[in-house]
């Protein structure tokens, strides 16, 4: 990346203003905002640049070079991020540079197989995104999840993984024994072998502060980030399984838990409710929404919470608030194909294929391999494959399990 010091001049109703931070902010490209209704200066600087008019955004680089309105095509081309691959045709092709995606990357090109990964975004997925990993293995410090991405991505290129960034897979195809991945520029890739490691995202519930606060107080895995709260109180946001299976396991760090419920009841199986609703260290609040995350000097410290039921407002004191609405797996490229989905979403793999009456197409003579799909060839690997434990050493490692499944099946086309 040529320079990463960069002035967005925009305003807080533009569209492509908040399209161009977004597109920013999911390359992990830091920048400085301005808004232009708040600051005269930014706004002088805009006119001067526009020749007399305000065009918004207006984007600043530390060479003094600037472009107006650039849609997120010309923004990938001023940073030098590679958007077009070297070749038509790989052995492998990687669709996601998340933990799952590189990890299976860097095994596949060290034994010399031809491999492309293709990343709409950051590379490390998640993990790039996350303030500290405190629970992986060889780091007794923690290691920061930009960090660890920076490491991941190095050592695969190390390896001679070819590397896309920007560019969202939008579609596959398939031809003869070829699998064909499209993407948003329109390009087409074919490749012997896929691997679909795209990941999953957490719902959020895109009230006021929540985005401030991602890593500073806000949540969304308990066996990740419950440790930073020995001794202090957290609140659990959701009334389904994973939100009481999630407020137990804090229980063994947290002096108390709050679960905020926006029904009257929990969705969690009868068992489980019955753990939580005896714990000692847990209250529950019904017909309880949180309508925004409030903060102190960059840090969560209150939510602002509405009873659906009566009415009434409070902001409750708290350290840590953990979020578990739900998860979103990024398969909504598959519509259409003939990849088996469960009913979330999550790719199907392995054993779990043969469970119907009927063997899907192509396995008329052999089982699926660990971690394929029901289409020979396809694998999946990391939080987007159902029954996944959504942490980025099981993603790595559900990685490496795909590369040594997929060098096998490469031997039979
Ligand atoms: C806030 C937060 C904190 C976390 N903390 C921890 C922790 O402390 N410890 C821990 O073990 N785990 C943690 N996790 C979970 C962990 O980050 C994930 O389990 C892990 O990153 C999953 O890896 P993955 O490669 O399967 O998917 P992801 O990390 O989701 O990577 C998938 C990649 O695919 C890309 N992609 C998606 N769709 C497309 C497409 N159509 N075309 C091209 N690219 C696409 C995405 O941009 C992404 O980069 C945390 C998660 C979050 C959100």
């Amino acid at each position: 990346m040529a320079n990463t010091e960069i002035t967005v001049y925009g305003a807080h109703w533009c569209p492509d203003c908040r399209r161009s931070k977004q597109f920013l902010g999911e390359h992990q490209i830091p920048y400085d905002w301005v808004d232009i209704e708040e600051d005269t200066e930014g706004e002088k600087f805009v006119i001067e640049k526009n020749e007399g008019k305000r065009i918004i955004p207006t984007i600043l680089f530390s060479d003094g070079s600037f472009l107006v309105e650039p849609t997120n095509a010309e923004l990938a081309a001023k940073l030098e991020l590679k958007t077009k691959a070297s070749r038509n045709h790989y052995d492998l092709i990687v669709l996601g540079g998340g933990p799952a995606g590189l990890t299976a990357a860097l095994y596949t090109a060290r034994e010399a197989i031809d491999t492309l990964v293709i990343e709409r975004a950051a590379f490390g997925g998640q993990a790039a995104g996350t303030e500290k990993l405190d629970n992986m293995p060889g780091f007794p410090e923690g290691v920061a999840g930009i960090e660890f991405s920076q490491r991941l991505r190095q050592q695969s290129e190390r390896f001679g993984v070819e590397l896309l960034q920007a560019q969202e897979v939008t579609g596959l195809y398939h031809h003869g024994n070829f699998h064909c991945a499209q993407t948003n520029d329109g390009s087409e890739y074919s490749a012997s072998a896929l691997l679909i490691a795209t990941g999953s995202r957490y719902k959020r519930l895109n009230v006021p502060g929540e985005s401030d606060y991602l890593g500073a107080g806000v949540h969304f895995c308990a066996t990740c980030d419950g440790p930073f709260y020995k001794g202090k109180q957290v609140a659990v946001i959701g009334g389904g399984n994973s939100a009481a299976e999630e407020s137990l396991l804090l229980t063994k760090f947290a002096s108390q838990v709050t679960i905020l419920v926006r029904r009257d009841k929990f969705k969690a199986s009868a068992v489980i409710q019955e753990k939580v609703l005896s714990h000692p260290k847990i209250d529950v609040r019904w017909n309880t929404e949180v309508n925004q995350f409030i903060g102190r000097d960059s840090k969560l410290t209150e939510l602002r919470l509405l009873n659906n039921r009566t009415g009434g407002k409070e902001n409750l004191p708290i350290n840590g608030a953990f979020i578990f609405i739900g998860l979103d797996p990024n398969t909504g490229f598959l519509a259409g194909n003939r990849i088996l989905l469960d009913q979330w979403g999550f790719v199907v793999t392995g054993h779990a294929l043969l469970h119907g009456d009927h063997r899907p197409k192509g396995f008329e003579d052999r089982d699926p391999y660990l971690l394929e799909t029901s289409v020979p060839g396809i694998f999946a690997a990391g939080d987007v494959r159902d029954t996944s434990t959504k942490q980025v050493v099981s993603a790595a490692g559900e990685g490496s399990t795909a590369a040594l499944a997929i060098r096998e099946y490469l031997k039979s086309v």
